[in-house]
């Protein structure tokens, strides 16, 4: 079958922060010479980073007492010392930069009197460092990078193609396969270098702060070609989560001074983290939100049942919440018809980021089980670990992140490129033909057992948001992993019912239901082997952290029978030993 190839030096796989951080990164590093290819299933503006509420934090003050030292200190602590701190060092020295670049961008950012960058307080952050833009920081900062990468020829955005495989042989990069979904066809990208940009997965969880789209494809597609997951079963829940919808509130509320009421009006917050209060890290509030709601002190709502905490804004008063929190403001106005400034919101904590993904080194390039770099392969974003985060993101080191790694990446990337632009690399037909076979004779033509896949998606989110959520025992994450197992193997017996080829949004959902069950899979099995507590990783049978047996990264492997296999590797300790985390 004559197919559509498209050669470039560098592939970009998503077009969010990450994504266009390191497209203009590979532009900037090679003088333009880099042609550049940005594949998304999106169009660009659609990426869930666009949503992104808060904050991105730097240090920018050490002349009011904010130092890199702390920030590294902050963000490791946080991690509940699962981070690299070595990888926590370059980002947190990189900041500083990335919000300057951006800011000669032309990013908006919000000022103080005297001009410079304002920064308000995030959960964790023992200093207020969250660089921000109202409460729309990811709108502006998309568009500030999307406006400057359409100066360059040399980038060629592809929306609305769906990645469906990573081409790999000899543990070279070669480019990937993808069906561009107007035409339902499948085209090869070739490409000297990759950058895996592909966000996180929190659609795997029903209760959700995470755009629709976000199905864990890359995390799926590296898996399925070799590549290990990292760190998956820690999963952050965000606090705030707007009930019933789960749409965010921002934690810049909380920063702004946002307080957390249970139904007997308290701000039991208190008991839990007596200093930081309700700017503790994620983990820390969202289970003792849950603790609250379990021990009968939450409300409740009668039309969806779900239970939840009061979120009072009130006090911050008019003004300011029409500067500094107008998108909250508007978001619960059309969905719960409240008015912050005049009333109480129900909240309550909702899946939100992945502080695991595929795994990287400090560089941002991917690697294999056994340390060796897959060639040409790099990771960026919320797709990849390079070891920040550790067990729990801090609230505004997310965007972060996707910057540095985004930089970073794209330059080598494009230094590799054009080092190995004589290299010759021809189609490889095998892989390419298994995965058109997959698909089309497969998926899409397959007779199937009449299975139905949006069912099977469902249930999969029911059972995450039951048994590997905030709290987690081995009786309910070997009824979760059981449960899986069924949904993988009636996936199956699938049938499509759409046969047509243009927009076909029945096959790219059946694919991503397939790449949501491996995900999820894999959180399961790490979380169920991982018997301690640590982060946003809670056994209620194990409740205690384990440095003993568990100051390690959890490493999945695809099993031969299609199953994850464990491994461990150490954590990179360069400046402090753990300690207890009190806040
Ligand atoms: C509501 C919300 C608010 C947040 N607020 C903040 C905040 O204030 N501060 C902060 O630091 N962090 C925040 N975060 C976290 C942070 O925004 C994200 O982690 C980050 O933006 C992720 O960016 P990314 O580039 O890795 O991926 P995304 O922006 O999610 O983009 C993923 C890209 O990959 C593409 N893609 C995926 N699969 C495929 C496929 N199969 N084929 C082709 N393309 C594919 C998509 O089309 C998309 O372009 C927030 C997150 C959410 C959900």
């Amino acid at each position: 079958m004559p197919r559509d190839v498209l050669s470039y030096d560098v592939l970009v796989i998503g077009s969010g922060l990450a994504g266009l951080r390191a497209a203009l990164q590979a532009e900037i590093a090679s003088n333009g010479k880099a042609r550049v290819a940005v594949i998304s299933k999106l169009q660009v503006m659609r990426s869930h980073s666009v949503a992104a509420e808060g904050g991105t934090s730097a240090v920018l003050r050490p002349e009011e007492g904010d130092s890199i030292e702390l920030y590294m200190w902050d963000t490791i602590k946080g991690g509940d010392f699962l981070s690299d701190q070595d990888a926590v060092e370059r980002y947190c020295r990189l900041m500083t930069s990335e919000v300057l670049f951006l800011d000669h961008l032309g990013l908006p950012w919000e000022r103080r009197p005297d001009g410079r960058i304002d920064q308000r307080p995030f959960g964790g952050q023992s200093f207020p460092r969250a660089c921000y833009a109202g409460d729309k920081i990811g709108f502006f900062e998309m568009h500030t990078l999307y406006d400057n990468l359409l100066r360059f020829d040399n980038v060629d955005f592809f929306e609305e193609h769906f990645v469906t495989s990573l081409l790999i042989r000899d543990k070279t990069f070669y480019g990937v396969t993808a069906i561009d979904m107007k035409t339902g066809d499948l085209r090869v990208f070739l490409g000297k270098a990759g950058i895996i940009a592909t966000g996180g997965a929190g659609q795997i969880y029903k209760f959700t702060t995470n755009a629709r789209t976000l199905t864990g494809d890359g995390y799926a597609i590296a898996y399925r070609a070799g590549i290990p997951l990292e760190d998956m079963e820690f999963v952050q829940f965000h606090p705030t989560g707007l009930v019933p919808s789960g749409v965010l509130i921002t934690e810049a509320a909380r920063g702004e001074g946002a307080i957390l009421l249970n139904n007997k009006g308290e701000r039991f917050m208190a008991r839990y983290a007596p200093n930081m209060m309700e700017l503790a890290p994620r983990d820390i509030v969202s289970r003792a939100m849950m603790t609250e709601i379990l021990e009968g002190r939450g409300f409740k709502d009668e039309e969806s049942g779900m239970e939840y905490i009061l979120e009072d804004m009130r006090h911050i008063g008019r003004d300011r919440i029409l500067r500094k929190l107008n998108n909250i403001r508007e978001l619960a106005l059309r969905y719960n018809k409240i008015d912050i400034i005049e009333q109480p919101i129900p909240v309550r904590p909702a899946q939100h980021f992945m502080m695991g993904g595929v795994r990287a080194d400090i560089d941002g390039k991917v690697l294999y089980a056994d340390g060796t770099w897959v060639k040409g392969l790099w990771g960026a974003g919320e797709a990849a670990n390079v070891g920040v985060h550790g067990a729990n993101r801090l609230g505004s080191n997310g965007t972060g992140v996707c910057l540095v790694w985004g930089r970073l990446t794209g330059e080598q990337a494009a230094k590799y490129a054009l080092e190995h632009q004589n290299d010759s690399i021809s189609v490889p037909e095998d892989q390419v033909e298994k995965e058109e076979k997959r698909i089309y004779d497969g998926l899409l033509h397959g007779r199937g057992g009449g299975e139905n896949h949006y069912k099977i998606r469902e249930e999969l989110r029911e059972t995450m948001d039951k048994y590997v959520g905030i709290f987690r025992d081995e009786k309910g994450l070997t009824i979760a992993l059981k449960k899986i197992k069924e949904l993988k193997e009636r996936f199956k017996e699938i049938y499509i019912e759409d046969k047509s080829l243009a927009y076909n949004t029945d096959l790219i959902m059946a694919m991503e239901t397939q790449n949501m069950l491996d995900v999820a899979e894999v959180i399961a099995t790490g979380a169920l082997a991982r018997k301690e507590s640590r982060g946003a990783h809670y056994r209620t049978d194990y409740p205690k952290r384990d440095d003993q047996n568990f100051l390690k990264h959890t490493l999945a492997v695809m099993g031969p029978d299609g199953s994850p296999q464990l491994e461990y590797v150490p954590v990179k300790i360069v400046y402090w030993l753990p300690v207890e985390r009190k806040y």
